[in-house]
């Protein structure tokens, strides 16, 4: 059945997530997956209290359970971000927050910045509401001052998309002085700020984690926070919050997206957070994570020292590889699911053309093993090399 003439221009050209297609092979048993963001279930704590199944039953209020709310400026609060419950909107995950942003400020006329590269899916829901997805030269530091600048001359944008904290794709965590930078330039040309953060408490080193958020002194804010990646990403619970003036326009967005947010899920995490295990929790992952994360470092410097180059990232999920010259990653792809290993190719975190997209790899520690990791590093070894020009 032809139904090309119900679908709008912006959902007949939306490409489909190649992360998302190529989780169906990491559900297989033989694969060894470093291509998802998923995270790793042997420290996910098991589902709380049955009980709370009964207390999620009836319909609830679209800004979200009132005491997870709560919950949620004490979280915020250690990190610097002094806000209301009434400011705070629980969401679909963080996931449903960009979509609810974009679809407030974004349409065909818009343009928006992002870091080069930047999380691929957020660049699909900007791109669905048909606005113009720009990205700005970024470094491992985060987004270049004076390319951002010089951007924001150019392009008039809507909004700046950041991803500050141990980024997706790249594993950058902008120093203090880059946040400073960024909020003054944001402040001077009063330009909003979305700063996504849901990576910020896998943290593995000793750096500066200051939500530019709370840097900015007039320009308009929002910022997403997300429980996925340190509870369970199945429960789809995140949130925003924003400076006063959005709260009510994301509301009613909530209200005719999905009425709210599932109960049972919000309960959850509530019931978890209160239970006083989420700082020993997350203590646990980073011990967990670190050790994959040296071991991938190890593993990149035993077998492909001088072929590659990366920046050990000092927390998060991935590793940002660039391939030697010559070296196509979608080959890459092929070659190592020929072998079992399956890689994220860089290319759909580009938002815009970029003679290097085909240069890079997304690899993942987090779900798998420190022997694996080992092993799957060898094998994506062999396969670079016979692939070398
Ligand atoms: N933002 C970034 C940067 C991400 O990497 C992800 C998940 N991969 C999300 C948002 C969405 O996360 P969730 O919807 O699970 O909270």
């Amino acid at each position: 059945m032809d139904i090309s003439h119900l679908l709008t221009p912006h959902s007949q050209q939306m490409e489909s997530s190649l992360v998302r297609e190529l989780l169906h092979y990491s559900q297989q048993s033989d694969i060894l997956s470093l291509a998802g963001g998923l995270p790793d279930e042997a420290v996910m704590p098991a589902y709380p209290a049955l009980n709370l199944l009964n207390d999620s039953r009836q319909y609830g209020a679209s800004e979200g359970e009132g005491s997870l709310r709560k919950s949620i400026v004490s979280i915020l609060a250690e990190r610097g971000l002094v806000s209301s419950a009434d400011n705070i909107l629980v969401t679909n995950g963080s996931q449903q927050g960009l979509d609810l942003i974009s679809r407030l400020i974004l349409d065909s006329d818009s343009t928006i910045l992002t870091e080069q590269p930047t999380y691929l899916a957020a660049c699909q829901v900007f791109k669905l509401q048909g606005a113009h997805v720009q990205d700005v030269v970024s470094d491992e530091q985060g987004m270049c001052i004076t390319a951002l600048r010089e951007a924001i001359d150019k392009y008039q944008p809507k909004a700046v998309y950041l991803i500050p904290n141990f980024q997706n794709p790249a594993g950058h965590c902008y120093s203090l002085e880059r946040r400073k930078q960024i909020a003054a330039l944001l402040d001077e040309k009063d330009i909003l700020l979305i700063e996504d953060d849901p990576y910020r408490d896998l943290c593995y080193e000793n750096v500066d984690l200051t939500p530019i958020t709370t840097l900015i002194k007039s320009a308009p804010w929002l910022y997403m926070g997300s429980f996925s990646k340190v509870l369970w990403p199945g429960l789809r619970v995140g949130y925003t919050v924003s400076c006063g003036a959005f709260t009510p326009h994301l509301t009613k967005i909530k209200q005719a997206a999905d009425l709210h947010t599932n109960r049972l899920g919000q309960n959850m995490i509530e019931y978890f957070l209160e239970s006083g295990q989420y700082p020993e929790h997350v203590k646990k992952l980073r011990v967990v994570y670190k050790e994959k994360c040296d071991r991938m470092t190890g593993a990149l410097n035993k077998y492909l020292n001088g072929v590659v180059e990366f920046t050990p990232p000092t927390g998060g999920m991935f590793f940002w590889v660039k391939l030697p010259e010559g070296v196509s990653s979608m080959l890459v792809l092929d070659e190592a699911l020929k072998e079992k290993i399956l890689v994220l190719p860089g290319v759909p975190f580009f938002p815009c053309k970029n003679p290097l997209e085909d240069s890079y790899l997304r690899l993942s520690f987090a779900r798998v093993s420190p022997a694996e990791i080992d092993r799957a590093i060898s094998i994506l070894s062999s396969v670079i090399r016979r692939l070398m020009p």
